[in-house]
């Protein structure tokens, strides 16, 4: 028969799908025992009584104990995390909000996408990105959290208030291809000028991660606002697994601005996946080329940080009046250049994060106290006027 150690060893191969760590090094293992025969009972502890990804736990517990030699049988239970546990594993995550709860358990891929100054096309960027990989069949969700100037709304031509289930959380806008849209500019009034700060700020954001009904999504892609503020820190300390794309233009000074944003990710400890170029040259329908905000600045940024450059996407017409259109140039049209560069950056994103989601299926488990429901959360968020 295996021993403790080996069992606790063999528990490092159960991966938290959402905090991205082992049960064993998160803290979650609560007990292990061998009746004999055997058999091996393992108590896994949960973040939430309602943990969307318990079933996940149940299977990969069986699997890493079960191919220990000896073992003939494991039976999986769980319990929950107490407040003070769960404030452990907070600091111990470094996060100082609260945990999402599950809320992201159902998220692959978290993609956030920013740029160290505006105009760089961060926000077309993104919505063509995600209307890309909605195009390959990915099931996608956009934040728009760029708060002081959002206009994902507008370029996905989407606008209304999000209707609110019965379980009290807010249900995202679809827009063409399936792509579901949240921005704080569905809460407030058209062209109002609201200050979102501080402490309102982070649980505006707070909200919009936790009680937003996502769903199941391959990719959420969240649209930053520029530079190096309050949203990205709040960012990176709810969201510690996502990863950070880094949206530039050709020009040098561009690519000093967005160094800095890079520099404050790595201070966050947010991953960067890649660099994307924007506005990378001008091509006259008579095929002449004009790099109008200069070259090579979205590689030199990619090398000086280490990561792939994803992308060039050169400037267009339809790409911008598209845009401001509502429809993403990717679904009208798939052909322009640009929407070619981006559908190629969508495919790097597939290539580079394979997450695939875990098991999404809830099943009863004996003994887990299934009766204590998710606390329904308040919907708070400020409203203009
Ligand atoms: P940011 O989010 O970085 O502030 P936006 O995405 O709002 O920038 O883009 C600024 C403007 O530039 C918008 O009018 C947009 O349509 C336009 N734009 C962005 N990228 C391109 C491009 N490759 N070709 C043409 N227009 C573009």
């Amino acid at each position: 028969m295996p021993s403790h150690d080996e069992i606790l060893q063999s528990l490092r191969a159960v991966i938290d799908p959402e905090l991205r760590q082992d049960i064993v090094e998160l803290g979650m293992v609560r007990s292990i025992e061998q009746p004999g025969d055997g058999a091996v009972a393992v108590m896994v502890s949960l973040t939430t009584p309602g943990c969307p990804i318990r079933s996940h736990f149940q299977t990969a517990v069986a699997k890493a104990v079960g191919a220990l030699e000896g073992v003939t049988r494991v039976d999986v239970a769980f319990d929950v995390l107490s407040e003070q546990e769960r404030g452990a594993l907070q600091r111990k995550l470094g996060r100082s909000g609260g945990l999402p709860d599950g809320a992201l358990a159902q998220v692959a891929n978290v993609v956030c996408v920013g740029s160290g100054k505006g105009g760089v096309g961060k926000s077309t960027i993104t919505a063509n990105l995600a209307a890309a990989l909605a195009a390959d069949g990915k099931r996608v969700g956009v934040l728009d959290a760029d708060v002081w100037g959002y206009s994902i709304p507008r370029m996905f031509g989407v606008s209304g208030r999000p209707p609110v289930s019965a379980d009290r959380k807010i249900i995202p806008l679809e827009a063409t291809g399936g792509v579901k849209v949240m921005s704080i500019g569905f809460f407030v009034a058209e062209d109002s000028a609201v200050v979102w700060r501080g402490p309102m700020l982070h649980k505006a954001l707070t909200q919009f991660l936790e009680d937003v009904d996502w769903g199941e999504l391959d990719f959420l892609l969240v649209d930053l606002p520029p530079g190096t503020g309050d949203v990205a820190m709040t960012l990176a300390q709810l969201l510690p697994q996502a990863r950070f794309l880094l949206v530039t233009t050709p020009q040098a000074t561009a690519q000093k601005v967005a160094r800095r944003s890079a520099e404050m990710a790595g201070k966050v400890n947010l991953e960067i996946g890649g660099v994307v170029e924007n506005m990378s040259g001008f091509v006259t329908p008579g095929g002449e080329r004009f790099a109008i905000f200069g070259e090579g600045g979205g590689q030199e940024l990619a090398d000086e940080l280490d990561v792939p450059l994803l992308g060039k996407v050169p400037l267009t017409m339809p790409l911008r009046e598209q845009s401001d259109a509502g429809k993403p140039l990717v679904f009208t049209d798939p052909d322009d250049p640009a929407a070619q560069g981006i559908r190629q950056i969508a495919r790097g994103l597939i290539a580079m994060f394979p997450t695939e989601l875990p098991m999404l299926q809830v099943v009863p488990v004996a003994g887990a106290g299934d009766a204590a429901p998710r606390k329904p959360s308040g919907i708070s968020l400020p409203m203009a006027g």
